[in-house]
């Protein structure tokens, strides 16, 4: 018998009535079959359910099997908003992606649990997404330059250029760059520490470009294309 917690990413159906949840864990991606879980009567319903964070008895060699479990976490009022719901697929989606990648999966997980609970309580929700992102790069080891020009290190009215993965001033400035203003929301989320309870004061206007950012910055450092990205598309307008 093995014991792991973690929080369920994704699932599919197995045979007739079973299935396979893949659990994110502080030592990277487990999948666990549960018999009959997708019978009305079964046991297991809130230990299948997406995004809970769960504690699982399993055995087996090759294919694990769910023996016991609870639930520790519940996350599933996040289900009942169907653009927050998107918004969390399409970080399990990512999360599931990068899951084989060397990486330091404890980190990850810790800040995973730190900011699924904000998530599901707060409104403005969509800058703990972007956080997440955002130290997701810097665990695989991509993260952006923020802070001077690439060039002459100047700090003043920096914009972001995609290809250089950094900030430029304005006499070293490149052609297509996110203006200054952006820059400033993406350090905001770089830096926010969540263990202070500060409000994140950033600009509703400016989502649209924080989104853009780093979608574009995923495609051309990692060459990552999100599958849920279109279905966000079609619930937020961008
Ligand atoms: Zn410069």
């Amino acid at each position: 018998m093995n014991e792991y917690q973690g929080i369920i990413l994704k699932k599919i159906s197995y045979k007739e009535s079973s299935e396979i949840i893949y659990l994110y864990t502080d030592q990277g991606l487990i999948s666990v079959l549960v018999h009959g879980s997708r019978k009305m009567k079964s046991p297991f319903l809130n230990l299948t359910k997406i995004l809970n964070q769960v504690k699982l008895i399993v055995s087996g060699k090759n294919l694990q099997t769910l023996r016991d479990g609870e639930v520790i976490g519940n996350y599933s009022s996040i289900h009942e908003s169907l653009e927050k719901y998107t918004y969390c697929l399409f970080l399990s989606e990512m999360l599931y992606y990068f899951s084989t990648h060397e990486h330091d999966h404890e980190k990850l997980y810790n800040f995973l649990l730190k900011i699924l609970p904000l998530i599901k309580e707060e409104s403005n929700y969509i800058p703990y997404i972007n956080m997440f992102e955002l130290k997701l790069l810097y665990l695989l080891g991509v993260n952006p330059n923020l802070n001077s020009c690439i060039v002459c290190e100047e700090k003043d009215e920096l914009t972001f250029s995609i290809k250089d993965g950094g900030v430029f001033c304005k006499t070293h400035q490149k052609e297509n760059s996110y203006n200054n203003q952006t820059v400033q929301a993406i350090r905001k989320l770089y830096y926010h520490d969540l263990n202070k309870t500060k409000e994140i004061d950033i600009d509703l206007s400016l989502y649209k470009d924080i989104r853009n950012l780093i979608d574009e910055y995923y495609e051309y450092h990692l060459n990552y294309f999100s599958k849920t990205r279109k279905m966000l598309k079609g619930l937020i307008g961008y």
